[in-house]
């Protein structure tokens, strides 16, 4: 539980990364590996920050955690 796997899958362009949480309670991350590879390290930090500000837990409107996690 609460365990981090971080997979590469082809998304959309416009899709950098998701991050799922399963049925064991554990994350998910996907990147996008249409991405060179230093964006695709950027985009698992980007997606752990999430995991860690406890972003999937909470009600705070999108956009608030988005900006939270990119500082
Ligand atoms: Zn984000």
């Amino acid at each position: 539980m609460e365990d981090i796997y971080i997979r590469g899958i082809k998304l959309p362009h416009t899709v950098k990364g998701v991050v799922v949480v399963d049925e064991n309670g554990d994350y998910n991350i996907y990147i996008n590996n249409l991405l060179n590879y230093e964006m695709q390290l950027k985009t698992a930090e980007h997606e752990i920050k999430h995991i860690k500000l406890n972003h999937f837990y909470n009600y705070d409107p999108v956009i608030y955690n988005e900006i939270e996690a990119s500082i």
